[in-house]
């Protein structure tokens, strides 16, 4: 039997239970009313035909008095109440229910309520204890004669014992309580097989639910009626096979994200906020050798490379972190790391992270800038010697025009070749870290005056004014031979690409806590779709024209490499026609050290 059977079961018995007291405790009242009445009405019968037989004059002839007890008596004996007669007065002459010489000594009677209410009205009736015969008592009293206009002559009372009402209501009780047990457990019987009824389908469809909630999703409920029940049942159902379809979408999607997942020629890693891995990818575990249960686990539980996990809390303060880490787990590998929080938007509910091996890239990188470094190397001595001799020749053939004109095109293009091998040497160089720069405190105006002053002639030349802005500023951390050649190649890239006229100006501030220099021209301009690109490797605008003007395209690309190693920046604002304005920045040096030794 189910909680709710027992409920129901529970409520109807207690219903049951009110209705049948409620209607016993009205009908016992009903009848206890109706039996004193009853009961009342008899005796006052009585009391009448005694008073027919009771001669009027007899109440005041003292002599009588044996006679009137004897009828009394008989009476009593008859009916089995007792009778008692008063006088005017409220004396008692006659009473059944005490022997005929004791009635003498009975107290006045004239007070009992019944006695009072018959002289008035006619009639009197009251139940209470009397102390004559120590019992409660049904009495009934009546006027002789009864109308109480007439003058009193005495008064005749009847009178029973009181459980007679009370027999006659216990019998009532016997019956009333039959009636409750027999309603009472036909109650449960009923209660029972409704509950039966009413609640197999709530059973049925609290099976199905439990079912579905467990996730066995082809379980249905077989209710076709057309009522609430059939509506109930199709809208489970439809929802079942709602939650069915979602769930094997969700499968399917599953299934092709671990298909791509382990196709991918990257490593993923995911962990979630609390640090734990939710996945990693077959690649992954073979590039950081994750052997084992590695779900639910944290990095540096699975992973012996502790730079991973550190990218990976950095994501929580840097966004998206990019790392190369050197890993030598089977062999030695060069990861690039990318990690970044997930999902894109909301709040965040863990961190992915890519894994691409660029070992390859790394190797073939280092072998292209070997080769350019070895070939530049080469090339340079065979270049020398053609140069000079070249050279001596142009010399030699003084007054031979056409042979002086040739070799002057030998001799030019040697020189391009040259300072192209020896852009190449610096950059590359630089790339693989071989020149270490000297960083130190330098004084930042005094470099730039120096080295435009050693400008001046050339622009001098040109027919270009060369003016210089110096303000006062802190020392900065540079390294001067770099910082030579940066300003030397925006120099002449200035005075290369401006018309004779025009002018150039070199000034240096301080600003945010970086030492700004910036070179500034009149001259063609750079188009601002080249912008961005012109500090690439071999990039030039009108590669013909910088050609002619003995360009390598490699210039800029040195600045740049050199500023950052400096730890600064570079950047370009130009418009065609009317100029160019190069800036590097430099960082203040903060140690308060006197640059004035350099
Ligand atoms: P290059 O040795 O050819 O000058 P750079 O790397 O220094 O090589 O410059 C790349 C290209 O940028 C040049 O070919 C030129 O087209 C453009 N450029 C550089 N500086 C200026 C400038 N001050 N005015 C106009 N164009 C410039």
């Amino acid at each position: 039997m189910t909680r709710f059977q027992l409920k129901i079961m529970g409520v109807l018995a207690l219903l049951v239970l009110v209705v049948v007291g409620t209607t016993s405790l009205l009908a016992e009242r009903g009848l206890r009313a109706r039996t004193t009445e009853n009961i009342q009405t008899g005796l006052e019968h009585e009391a009448r035909l005694l008073a027919l037989s009771v001669d009027p004059e007899a109440f005041d002839r003292k002599g009588d008095r044996p006679g009137l007890q004897r009828l009394v008596e008989a009476a009593s004996k008859e009916t089995g109440a007792r009778f008692t007669l008063i006088d005017a007065g409220g004396r008692v002459i006659a009473d059944s229910g005490v022997a005929g010489d004791a009635v003498a000594t009975l107290p006045n009677h004239a007070d009992r309520p019944e006695v009072i209410a018959a002289m008035k009205e006619g009639r009197g009736s009251r139940i209470r204890h009397s102390d004559t015969v120590k019992r409660s008592l049904v009495y009934v009293a009546i006027r002789v004669p009864e109308d109480p206009v007439e003058p009193l002559e005495g008064i005749v009372r009847v009178a029973v014992r009181s459980d007679r009402i009370d027999a006659a209501i216990g019998q009532l009780r016997r019956v009333l309580l039959t009636a409750v047990i027999v309603g009472f457990a036909m109650a449960l019987g009923l209660s029972y097989l409704l509950s039966v009824f009413s609640l197999r389908p709530i059973i049925e469809l609290r099976d199905v639910v439990r079912e579905l909630a467990e996730g066995r999703l082809g379980r249905r409920l077989r209710w076709t009626s057309k009522d609430e029940r059939g509506e109930i049942a199709a809208s489970i159902n439809r929802m079942a096979r709602q939650i069915r379809d979602a769930a094997d979408e969700a499968t399917r999607e599953k299934e092709r994200l671990e298909a791509v997942l382990s196709s991918m020629v990257e490593g993923v890693i995911a962990v979630d906020e609390a640090g734990r891995i939710v996945l990693a990818n077959p690649r992954a575990r073979e590039m950081l050798s994750i052997w084992g249960r590695f779900s639910g686990r944290t990095l540096p539980e699975v992973i012996r490379f502790p730079e991973i996990d550190e990218a990976f809390r950095s994501v929580a303060s840097e966004g998206i972190v990019v790392r190369e880490i050197e890993v030598s787990a089977e062999k030695k590998r060069i990861l690039l790391m990318h990690a970044s929080g997930f999902p894109k938007h909301g709040p965040r509910a863990g961190t992915v992270a890519v894994f691409h091996d660029v070992t390859e890239l790394r190797r073939v990188d280092a072998i292209r800038r070997d080769f350019v470094a070895n070939a530049s190397h080469e090339l340079r001595t065979p270049l020398t010697a053609i140069l000079g001799f070249a050279e001596t020749l142009g010399h030699a053939a003084d007054g031979e025009e056409d042979l002086s004109k040739h070799l002057d095109i030998i001799v030019r293009n040697a020189q391009r070749m040259s300072s192209l091998i020896d852009d190449l040497l610096t950059l590359s160089r630089i790339e693989s870290g071989l020149s270490s720069l000297e960083i130190r405190a330098v004084d930042p105006a005094r470099l730039v005056e120096t080295i435009v002053g050693d400008f001046a002639p050339r622009f001098e030349q040109a027919g270009i004014g060369l003016h210089v802005h110096l303000a006062k500023t802190s020392p900065c951390l540079a390294d001067h031979r770099a910082v030579e050649q940066i300003l030397s190649n925006l120099l002449s890239n200035a005075a290369r690409y401006s018309n004779p006229g025009s002018r150039v100006d070199v000034s240096l501030e301080e600003i945010e806590g970086f030492i700004e220099v910036s070179v500034e021209d009149t001259g063609i301009g750079i188009p601002s779709q080249d912008l961005e690109r012109i500090f690439e490797r071999f990039y030039r605008v009108d590669a013909a024209r910088s050609r002619a003007l003995g360009s390598t395209g490699l210039g800029l690309s040195i600045v740049k490499h050199l500023v950052n190693a400096m730890g600064g920046s570079v950047r370009v604002e130009s418009e065609v026609g009317r100029g160019s304005r190069f800036v590097f920045r430099l960082p203040v040096d903060r140690s308060g050290v006197d640059p004035s030794g350099d």
